[in-house]
């Protein structure tokens, strides 16, 4: 892994440094970036921004690693409140929800996470939509895929994802490849030790190739995450190596990241899904944003320093 990202990213578990960050005047201006805004209303009318140039939206409620049950029951509660108003607005063929199983108590019960996954598969089906589960560190891999083959059971529609720059991955792919599913391939956020992932940036990119052709030679739905301009140039020339048509594969980008490069693609008659976070548990999911990229950091330290 390269040093700033780790460096960013064992920082980024440190009390003080959360404190600094949260507190700092600038953080707000770095945040609003990524973040679509608080509430529902926010995530709501980001989906609406997206859908008028032709893109969808996977809408996150953000938190991970919750410790309390009434934390997990929190959680549930937010989805739910979101996909009765994507119902009721008519916008659930615009927008589906990605849920992290941390955040519906997965350290703390692998039985509270399931239910309350459940919980809001249940509500995603009857309002018309559909749920991803995100993954996590490395050390939740296989629960997440058990819960995922789980869920699927019951609602065949989850979807999973997979992290390019961990070694097992190309086998996963191959294994998920099955006609019904739905995978998103990511490179992967997280700190990872070299035991179990690659650490420099070309052999991640090298093994998301191979999980593409292994997603693509399958007869599942891929889901390709990556703002990568050289990967989604394979990306392109694979598809139709592979025969698929537009629309049997989808690209995935993050809210705020290369905002030009996603209607650039819906314009060209590919789908594109935008990962739209909302809520105020911001910050998990900012410091892996800023460690993905030097440059953000650079920006964060100018926000920061201004007022
Ligand atoms: P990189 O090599 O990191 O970036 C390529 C180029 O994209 C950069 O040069 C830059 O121009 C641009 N870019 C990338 N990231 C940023 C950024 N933060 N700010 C500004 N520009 C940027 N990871 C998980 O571990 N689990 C998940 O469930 C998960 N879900 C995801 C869902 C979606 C829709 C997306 C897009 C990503 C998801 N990720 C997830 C994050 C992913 O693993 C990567 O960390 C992230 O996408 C950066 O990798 P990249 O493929 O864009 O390539």
């Amino acid at each position: 892994m390269e040093p700033l990202r780790s460096l960013i990213l064992a920082a980024a578990g440190n009390d003080v440094v959360r404190r600094l960050v949260s507190r700092a005047p600038g953080t707000r201006r770095i945040v609003d970036r990524f973040v679509a805004g608080e509430d529902v209303d926010a995530a709501l009318a980001a989906v609406r921004l997206l859908a008028a140039d032709g893109r969808y939206a996977t809408l996150d409620y953000l938190g991970e690693d919750i410790v309390e049950r009434a934390d997990a029951e929190h959680t549930v509660k937010a989805y739910l409140r979101l996909l009765d108003a994507l119902g009721a607005q008519g916008l659930t063929d615009r927008a589906e929800v990605s849920v992290k199983l941390s955040a519906l108590g997965l350290r703390i019960d692998e039985r509270l996470a399931l239910d309350c996954a459940g919980q809001i598969c249940e509500a995603a089906e009857r309002h018309g939509t559909t749920v991803t589960i995100d993954m996590e560190d490395h050390t939740t891999t296989d629960v997440t895929l058990r819960l995922v083959a789980d869920l699927r059971r019951r609602w065949p529609s989850v979807g999973a994802v997979l992290q390019s720059y961990l070694h097992r991955t190309e086998a996963d792919a191959a294994r998920l490849a099955a006609e019904g599913s739905r995978v998103r391939l990511c490179k992967g956020a997280y700190a990872e030790p070299p035991e179990v992932a690659y650490q420099h940036g070309h052999d991640v990119d090298l093994s998301y190739v191979r999980c593409a052709n292994r997603l693509l030679a399958g007869s599942g739905y891929p889901m390709f995450a990556t703002h990568d301009p050289r990967l989604v140039a394979v990306l392109r020339e694979r598809t139709r190596w592979y025969g698929r048509e537009q629309g049997g594969y989808e690209y995935q980008m993050l809210y705020g990241v290369r905002p030009d490069e996603q209607r650039r693609l819906a314009a060209e008659g590919e789908t594109v899904r935008v990962y739209v976070p909302f809520g105020e548990q911001w910050y998990g999911y900012l410091m892996r944003r800023l460690a993905e990229r030097p440059a953000n950091v650079a920006f964060f330290l100018r926000a920061l320093a201004s007022r």
